[in-house]
C-alpha cells in the first residue's frame, strides 16, 4: 500500500544498510514503535523492546508520534550532519525513530499547516532532557533555510545555549550538568522556513545554590569557569586567585567540596562561553561588568564578620571589601555599614540597628543570591534582545521546553519542592492534552471508543497550588507572620489542613509504620513520580525572599552598569509586600501552561537508565518505575486503540480532491460526502479510519503518508 518514490527507496535502504547492518533482524532490536508492538497491554513486553533497544545503542523508540528517548550515557555518533542530511524531509516512519525525525517533522507541520507547535521535553533529572533540546536546535541550525542574516540569528541562537549552561547550571549528584532553571525557548521561523529569531523564557533559578552545596555538588558552572580559566590578566584585575579551595561559596567545609569534575573541562567551556559572549554581542564593558559581578561574590562569600564586645557584628578593613569596592563601585565604607547593619524606622525616624555575626551573616548571603539571582535575569534579557526578530512579518514558531525534571534527593527542600510541582503540572498538561482531550474528542465526534482508565494528577496539583487550601497558600499565609510564625508552625498549619488527604503524610499523621520513616520536621507528598519527603526547615525564608532595603540602597550606588540595572532605583520599597517566591512561580507556570495550550503538542519523553551514569546498564526496576509514572503505557493504549490523525472534512477534501476523478475539479456536494468518495476511491480499508461527526480519524499516519505522497506525485 505504501507508495514512495524510487530515489527515496534508494535512500531508505542505503541508509538502513548504513546504520544497522540489518533493521529486519526485528528480535534483535525490537520494534521501533510501540504502538506495532503485538502484547501491547504489557508492561514486560514494553520494558524488554526498550531494553533490547537499548543494547543495540538504538536509544529511540515512537509510541506514534511521542519519541521515548533513553540517556546512552556514551557517545553515540548519530547526531552528524550526514545524519541530519538523511532525516531531513523523510516522514517520519520511513526511517529508524530518531530526535531529528520529530524535529524534521514539527517543522514541515509548521510550514504546511502555518501554526504553532512546541515540543515539550521531560523526564527526571538526568535523563537527557537538556542534550535532546540541544540536538533539536542543531538541527534546526543546520537544516533551515540560510542567509547571511538568517546564519547570524543561527549563531546566536547556538550559542546562547553554552551561557546559560554556564550561568544556569551545575553538577549536582544527578547530574554532572544539571539545569537548575527551567527554559522555555521559542524559535521563530518566516514563511519560507528560515529561523528569524528567538525569545527565552526563564523560570525559577535555583539561587540557594550560591551560597550553598550539598556533599558532591558543586556551584553553578561559571565560577569555576572564570577562576580555572579566566586570562591571567583578567584575574588579575579581579582580584581573584586561580584556586577554587580559596572560595567559601566554591568549596564549603566538608561539603560541595568537587571543584573538579571528570566529565567538566572548565578551561575550554571558559573559552567557549567568552566566545560565545561575542557572537551574541555583548559589549567589552557588559562583559567586564558582568565578571566583576561574579568575582564580587566570590569576594563576598569570602567576607567574614567579628563580634565586638556587644556581640555585634564588625568588619576588619578586609582585602575582600577593598575587592567589592573597586569591582561594584561602591565606596568601601558604605559596604562595610550595609552588611553589618539595617535600617530600622524608629518613631518616624530611621536608625542603624547592628546585625549580630549570624544576622550579617545571613544578610552576606542574601546579597550574593540576590546579585546572582538578578544578574542571571539580566543575561536572560540580554540574550534575547540578541535573539530579537527585527522583521515584524509573519512568523511560526516551535518552543522547546526544557524543565528541570523530578528530583529526589536524600534531603529535599523548598527547591525540591518548587520543581517536583512544575513537574505535577506538566504532567497535568500531558494528561489534557493527550488522554483526556483525545477521549473527549471521541465522544464529541461519536466515535465508537473504550475508555482507557489513567491516574489524573490534579488532585496533587490541587494540593499544592489551590487558592486559599494548597501548601502555597498556607506556606504564604506563615510568610505573613514574621517573628512568629516558624517552619514549623507552618508544618502544623498543613498537618491541621491536609490531614486525611491521600496525597499527605506526616510524622504525626502517619500510621505507625510510615512513622518511622518520618522525621517530625518532615513532611511526604505522594507525587505522580512517587513519594518525596520534604524538611520543612528554610521553607519560609526561601519563599520569603527577603532582602533588606537597607542593603538595596546600597547596592543601587553602584556604578556597575549591570548591577544598576539590577537594582533600579524605581524598585517598589519592601513596604508593600511582594509577591512570595512559590506565588510567583505558580504565576509563572499559570503563564506558561496558557502558552503552550494555544500550540500544537509534541512530546520527547527521556528516561534514565540507572543511577550511576553508566553507559551499557539497563536498571529495569528503575526504568520499569519511569515507564509507569510517565504515564507512556496510557499513552499507548490510547493510541494503539485510537486514531494517529485527524482533519476536519472541509481541510481534508480541499487538500486531496485532485486525487479522485469524482471529486475533482469541482465537488458540489457536502465535504463528508466527498471525503466518502475520496477515500473509497484511495482504497482505505474499513478499520484503517472512522468518519466522525465533523472529522475524518485515520488509525496509523502510514495510511496518511502514502495519501500525501500519492498527491505529492500528481
Ligand atoms: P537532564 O537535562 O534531563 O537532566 P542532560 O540532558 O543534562 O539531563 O543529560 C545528562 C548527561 O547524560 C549529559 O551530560 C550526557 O553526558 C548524557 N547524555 C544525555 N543524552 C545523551 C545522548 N543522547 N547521547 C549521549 N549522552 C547523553
Ligand atoms: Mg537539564
Amino acid at each position: 500500500m505504501y507508495m514512495y518514490s524510487k530515489s527515496l527507496e534508494e535512500r531508505c535502504n542505503r541508509i538502513l544498510r548504513d546504520m544497522e547492518g540489518s533493521l529486519t533482524a526485528r528480535d534483535r532490536v525490537g520494534i521501533q514503535d510501540f504502538v506495532l508492538l503485538d502484547a501491547y497491554t504489557s508492561e514486560s513486553a514494553f520494558l524488554d523492546n526498550l531494553r533490547k533497544r537499548f543494547h543495540e545503542n538504538l536509544i529511540y523508540t515512537y509510541i506514534g508520534t511521542l519519541l521515548v528517548s533513553v540517556n546512552p550515557y556514551k557517545e553515540l555518533g548519530i547526531y552528524t550532519k550526514k545524519q541530519m542530511d538523511i532525516y531531513m524531509g523523510v516522514n517520519l516512519f520511513e526511517l529508524p525513530p530518531h530526535i531529528y525525525a520529530l524535529a524534521d517533522n514539527v517543522y514541515r507541520t509548521m510550514l504546511t499547516e502555518t501554526n504553532n507547535h512546541f515540543i515539550l521535553i521531560s523526564g527526571e533529572s538526568g535523563a537527557g532532557k537538556t542534550e535532546a533540546s540541544k540536538k533539536i536546535l542543531q538541527f534546526y541550525a543546520v537544516s533551515c533555510r540560510s542567509t547571511k542574516l538568517l546564519d547570524n540569528v543561527r549563531d546566536r541562537l547556538l550559542l546562547s545555549n553554552p551561557v546559560l549552561e554556564a550561568f544556569g547550571n551545575a553538577k549536582t549528584l544527578k547530574n554532572d550538568n544539571s539545569s537548575r532553571f527551567g527554559k522555555y525557548m521559542d524559535i521563530q521561523f518566516d514563511h519560507a522556513g528560515g529561523a528569524v529569531g528567538g525569545h527565552i523564557l526563564s523560570y525559577l533559578l535555583e539561587k540557594s545554590r550560591v551560597v550553598h552545596q550539598n556533599h558532591g555538588e558543586r556551584n553553578f558552572h561559571i565560577f569555576y569557569q572564570l577562576v580555572e580559566g579566566g586570562e591571567e590578566d583578567l584575574l588579575r584585575w579581579l582580584g581573584l586567585q586561580r584556586t577554587c579551595q580559596h572560595y567559601s561559596y566554591l568549596v564549603q567545609l566538608g561539603e560541595g567540596e568537587c571543584a573538579k569534575v571528570s566529565s567538566i573541562n572548565d578551561k575550554s567551556d571558559w573559552k567557549t562561553v567568552r566566545k560565545a559572549l561575542n557572537v551574541i554581542e555583548f559589549s567589552e564593558s557588559n562583559v567586564e561588568s558582568l565578571f566583576a559581578i561574579i568575582a564580587s561574590v566570590l569576594h563576598l562569600g569570602n567576607v567574614t564578620f567579628l563580634a565586638d564586645s556587644r556581640g555585634y557584628a564588625t568588619l576588619n578593613n578586609s582585602p575582600e571589601i577593598h575587592w567589592l569596592s573597586k569591582l561594584l563601585g561602591i565606596p568601601a565604607q558604605v559596604i562595610q555599614v550595609g552588611l553589618t547593619h539595617r535600617k530600622i524606622e524608629a518613631r518616624s525616624e530611621e536608625v542603624l540597628s547592628p546585625f549580630t555575626v549570624d544576622h550579617a551573616v545571613y544578610a552576606r548571603d542574601a546579597l550574593a543570591k540576590a546579585i546572582y539571582g538578578r544578574t542571571f535575569t539580566w543575561l536572560v534579557n540580554m540574550l534575547n534582545e540578541s535573539l530579537a526578530n527585527k522583521d515584524s512579518s509573519r512568523k511560526t514558531v516551535i518552543g522547546l521546553l526544557d524543565i528541570y525534571g523530578f528530583e529526589v534527593f536524600n534531603v529535599n527542600s523548598f527547591e525540591q519542592f518548587c520543581i517536583n510541582y512544575c513537574n505535577e503540572r506538566l504532567q497535568q498538561l500531558f494528561i489534557q492534552l493527550t488522554l483526556k482531550s483525545e477521549q473527549d474528542e471521541y465522544e464529541i465526534e461519536g466515535i465508537e471508543w473504550e475508555p482507557v482508565p489513567y491516574f489524573n494528577n490534579k488532585i496533587i496539583c490541587d494540593l499544592v497550588e489551590e487558592k486559599f487550601k494548597g501548601i502555597i497558600s498556607v506556606l504564604d499565609e506563615e510568610c505573613l507572620r514574621p517573628g512568629e510564625a516558624t517552619d514549623m508552625t507552618f508544618l502544623e498549619k498543613l498537618e491541621e489542613k491536609m490531614a486525611g488527604h491521600p496525597h499527605f503524610i506526616t510524622h504525626k499523621l502517619a500510621n505507625q509504620k510510615t512513622r518511622k520513616t518520618l522525621k517530625r520536621g518532615d513532611f511526604r507528598l505522594v507525587h505522580y513520580a512517587g513519594e518525596v519527603t520534604y524538611c520543612v526547615s528554610g521553607f519560609l525564608d526561601k519563599n520569603n525572599d527577603l532582602l533588606y532595603r537597607s542593603i538595596k540602597e546600597v547596592m543601587r550606588q553602584s556604578k556597575n552598569a549591570i548591577i544598576q540595572n539590577c537594582f533600579p532605583t524605581t524598585e517598589p520599597d519592601s513596604k508593600k509586600r511582594p509577591e512570595t517566591v512559590a506565588t510567583q512561580f505558580k504565576s509563572s507556570l499559570v503563564g506558561l501552561t496558557e502558552i503552550l495550550m494555544s500550540k500544537e503538542p509534541w512530546y520527547v519523553r527521556c528516561i534514565k537508565p540507572n543511577e550511576s551514569k553508566q553507559p551499557g546498564c539497563f536498571d529495569d526496576v528503575l526504568v520499569r518505575h519511569q515507564v509507569k509514572y510517565l504515564g507512556l503505557m496510557e499513552h499507548l493504549r490510547v493510541r494503539r486503540a485510537g486514531f494517529a490523525y485527524r482533519r476536519r472534512y472541509e481541510i481534508f477534501l480541499q487538500r486531496y480532491k485532485p486525487l479522485c476523478p469524482d471529486t475533482w475539479p469541482n465537488w458540489k456536494g457536502t465535504a463528508i460526502e466527498g471525503v466518502e468518495l475520496l477515500v473509497r476511491h484511495l482504497g482505505y480499508k474499513p478499520d484503517e479510519y472512522k468518519m466522525g461527526r465533523t472529522k475524518i480519524f485515520i488509525r496509523h499516519p502510514r495510511t496518511l503518508f502514502a495519501t500525501e505522497d500519492a498527491f505529492e506525485v500528481c
